[in-house]
C-alpha cells in the first residue's frame, strides 16, 4: 500500500469542482481511495461564516462565562452560539465545548476551524460529509473510493489524529467477528474502523498547516471479500460513555 499527498491544489473557494481539481492535479486509479481533507470540501461547499452570523443567544453567553471562569481561555459567545448551531447535542459545555454534530460525529468545538479560513472568521465542517463523499465521488472521472477526513481529538490520548467524517465506495469498517485468529479461537467483537485508519494515513501526509496538501490518495489497498458494516458513530442512546458524561454533575 502507497500513500501519497496530491501536490497543486490551489486555494479552494466556494463553488469550486473540487472533484475537477483532483483529477487535473493527479491520475486517480479506480481502485484507489481518495481522502480529502473536510476543510477544503467545506470550503468548496461554501461553509464560511462570520462571527457576526452568530448573535449569541443565553446559552452561549452562559457557556462563554462558564468557561472564562473555568479557563483562562476568553471564549466569544458568538463562536459557542455557532457550536451550538452546529449540534445535535452537547456532551460537556466547559472546560471546552464537546458537541455531537447533526451526522453524528463528536468533536471538540464541533469542528468548527479557525485555521486556514483566508476570508472569513470560521469554517464549518460540511453538513453531511457522507453526501460530499458521494458527489465527489460520481465527480471524479475514475471510480474510487472517498473519504472525506478532518484532524479530530480523541478522550484518553493525547494528540490529534485524522479521522473520517463520511466516506464513498467503501464500508466504513471490516467485520471480524466469526473470523479465527491463529489459535483457532473465534473473533467475538473485533469490528476494525478502516476508514478512520485510511483518514489516519492520509493524514500523515496532508498536514496540518501550510503545506497545501489536502488531498492524499491510498494506492494499492483492499478492502477484500469481507463482511462491511457503515456504522461509525455510536448510537447515543447505547454509548456507555456519552451516558457516564451525561449523568456527570461536571
Ligand atoms: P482539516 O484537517 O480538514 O481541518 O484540514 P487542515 O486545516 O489540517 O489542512 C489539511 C491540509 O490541507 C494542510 O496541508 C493545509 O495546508 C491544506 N489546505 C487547507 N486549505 C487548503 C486550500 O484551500 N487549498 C490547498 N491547496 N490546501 C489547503
Ligand atoms: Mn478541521
Ligand atoms: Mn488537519
Amino acid at each position: 500500500m502507497e500513500v501519497f499527498a496530491v501536490d497543486g491544489l490551489p486555494e479552494i473557494r466556494p463553488g469550486d469542482d473540487l472533484a475537477a481539481l483532483i483529477d487535473a492535479n493527479a491520475a486517480i486509479r479506480d481502485d484507489d481511495v481518495v481522502c480529502v481533507a473536510s476543510t477544503v470540501v467545506s470550503k468548496a461547499e461554501g461553509r464560511q461564516a462570520d462571527l457576526a452570523a452568530f448573535p449569541a443567544g443565553d446559552r452561549a453567553r452562559d457557556i462563554a462565562e462558564r468557561i472564562a471562569d473555568e479557563t483562562d481561555e476568553q471564549k466569544d459567545p458568538r463562536f459557542a452560539q455557532a457550536v451550538l448551531e452546529e449540534s445535535e447535542e452537547l456532551v460537556l459545555e466547559a472546560p471546552f465545548l464537546l458537541a455531537v454534530t447533526r451526522f453524528g460525529h463528536t468533536t471538540v468545538n464541533a469542528g468548527i476551524d479557525r485555521s486556514n479560513v483566508p476570508d472569513a472568521d470560521l469554517l464549518l465542517l460540511p453538513a453531511d460529509p457522507t453526501a460530499s463523499a458521494e458527489r465527489l465521488r460520481a465527480g471524479l472521472e475514475a471510480d474510487p473510493a472517498v473519504v472525506v477526513t478532518d484532524t479530530s481529538g480523541r478522550p484518553f490520548r493525547h494528540g490529534q489524529r485524522g479521522v473520517a467524517l463520511g466516506w464513498a465506495g467503501i464500508p466504513a469498517s471490516r467485520d471480524w467477528r466469526g473470523e479465527h485468529d491463529r489459535d483457532g479461537r473465534e473473533l467475538g467483537v473485533t469490528v476494525q474502523s478502516v476508514v478512520d485508519e485510511l483518514a489516519g494515513a492520509a493524514n500523515l501526509v496532508t498536514g496540518e498547516g501550510a503545506g497545501g496538501t489536502p488531498v492524499a490518495v491510498v494506492r494499492d489497498f483492499a478492502f477484500g471479500e469481507h463482511a462491511g458494516s457503515d456504522e461509525l458513530f455510536r448510537d447515543p442512546e447505547t454509548d456507555f460513555v456519552r451516558q457516564a458524561l451525561r449523568e456527570w454533575d461536571y
